[in-house]
């Protein structure tokens, strides 16, 4: 975990997939990534399931985030179609 600290990058913030993505799971609820979802974090401080997004999107809605994504901003940062900077 220190290396992945120490490794930050800020630059890969702006292309981070939780910006433009969500993971939704079989029973229809909704989450930042998959990786989130895998921990059981919900997309808000109450589970959001996606036939309440379908009825109104938010503008901006905040990330859950925890020391696993520095697995997303360190080095080159990481994504599911890859690395984020060159
Ligand atoms: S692990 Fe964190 S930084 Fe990576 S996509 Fe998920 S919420 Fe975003």
């Amino acid at each position: 975990m220190n290396l992945l600290k120490q490794s930050y990058q800020p630059e890969n913030l702006e292309q981070l997939m939780c910006k433009s993505l969500l993971s939704v799971d079989w029973q229809g609820y909704v989450y930042d990534c998959d990786f989130n979802q895998m921990l059981d974090m919900p997309l808000t401080a109450n589970s959001t399931h996606l036939s309440q997004l379908l009825k109104k999107m938010p503008e901006a809605m905040a990330i859950s985030v925890a020391d696993h994504c520095y697995g997303c901003t360190a080095g080159q940062g990481s994504s599911c179609t890859g690395v984020l900077t060159n």
